[in-house]
């Protein structure tokens, strides 16, 4: 039996929209792509359950769903699709190399990362509970929002994402509390700026989340004082997470250029990394806008890029 690598054109890290356009495009160019799923099949939409944001959906469609349709379109152009969690790479030579599962080398001319994100989350087992439910907790104010709307929400965190989703909440709710764990803000003082002129926002300095209350559905929470230990009730119908993204790209840190938070740094108005025949997209190198149809879009130019190095390289 022979122990040489297969070796492919495209190889596709991830499986979420980004992953899936990269694959769409890249099929259809010939590329033969594979993609090796990892760890959450289908990405973050798995995660979330209606996602009316998408367009070409006009009735919206569940995550889920979504993802399952990009990947059978994806699979209709012969993507070969396979589970498995890269564990290593290795770009020193013009062949990139990346094993599966610790132990199936695979080499590439051309490697295309859509590992994605993940939002944090508090850890609250009502908050994870109602999160997995879609029962009101979430962590994407421009997605979830819209279903807010009218009603009395809350948000957690005090960066540069919480203030931009907190205005983008008070456009829509008549009361939007902001649960800031420390007495001062971490985003920047334009954005702290903003949330100070919106009288729909209501800053609570030095309170946290101590649990989420409802069954089926957010029909409060209890916020703590964390200086004098005074807990209350907010009778709060959402309740929304912005403390931060954590960007899957541990496993390229050795190879390639990332911001301090860990996000793969890539050519101006290029999806080209450092290393020749190293694409990137999705939100795994995007820490501003974090959506579906934008991941999307970076995956079909990640594949573009890889189809045009491939035509430099002589090899398509
Ligand atoms: P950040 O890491 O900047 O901020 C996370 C916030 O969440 C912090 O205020 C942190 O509090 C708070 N937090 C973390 N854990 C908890 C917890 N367990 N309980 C309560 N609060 C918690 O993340 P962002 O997503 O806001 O921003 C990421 C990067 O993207 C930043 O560099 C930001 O500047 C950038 N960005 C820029 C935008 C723009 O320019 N328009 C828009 C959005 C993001 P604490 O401060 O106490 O640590």
């Amino acid at each position: 039996m022979s122990n040489t690598p297969e070796t492919l054109d495209c190889l596709i890290i991830g499986s979420g929209p980004a992953a899936y356009s990269a694959a769409i495009y890249a099929a259809r160019a010939d590329l033969k792509p594979v993609v090796i799923e990892g760890p959450v099949p289908g990405g973050q939409l798995t995660q979330t359950t209606d996602v009316d944001n998408y367009p070409g959906y006009p009735d919206g469609r569940s995550g889920p769903e979504m993802m399952e349709d990009l990947k059978k379109q994806a699979q209709r152009f012969k993507t070969d699709v396979r589970s498995g969690w890269v564990t290593k790479v290795d770009f020193t030579g013009p062949m990139h190399k990346v094993w599966v599962d610790e132990k199936t080398e695979i080499h590439a001319r051309t490697v295309i990362i859509a590992t994605g994100a993940s939002a944090k989350w508090l850890g609250l087992p009502n908050e994870i509970r109602l999160r997995d439910i879609g029962g009101g907790v979430t962590a994407c104010a421009v997605c979830d929002g819209f279903f807010y709307k009218g009603q009395t929400v809350a948000l957690v965190g005090a960066g540069d994402s919480a203030a931009e989703e907190a205005t983008y909440l008070a456009k829509l709710c008549p009361k939007v509390y902001m649960l800031v764990r420390r007495d001062e803000f971490r985003a920047s003082k334009a954005m702290v700026h903003r949330v100070m002129n919106t009288p729909q926002i209501e800053v609570l300095y030095n309170h946290e989340v101590k649990d989420v209350l409802g069954d089926q559905v957010v029909e409060g929470i209890i916020a703590v004082n964390n200086k004098t230990g005074e807990e209350r009730k907010l009778d709060v119908s959402g309740l929304f997470m912005a403390i931060g993204h954590t960007p899957a790209t541990e496993l390229f840190k050795d190879w390639l250029d990332m911001d301090p938070q860990g996000y793969l740094k890539h050519v101006p108005d290029r999806t080209s990394t450092k290393i020749p025949g190293v694409f990137v997209s999705g939100d795994a190198a995007d820490r501003v806008y974090r959506q579906a149809v934008t991941s999307a879009g970076t995956g079909c130019m990640a594949a573009l890029d890889a189809e045009r190095y491939l035509a430099a390289e002589g090899v398509h």
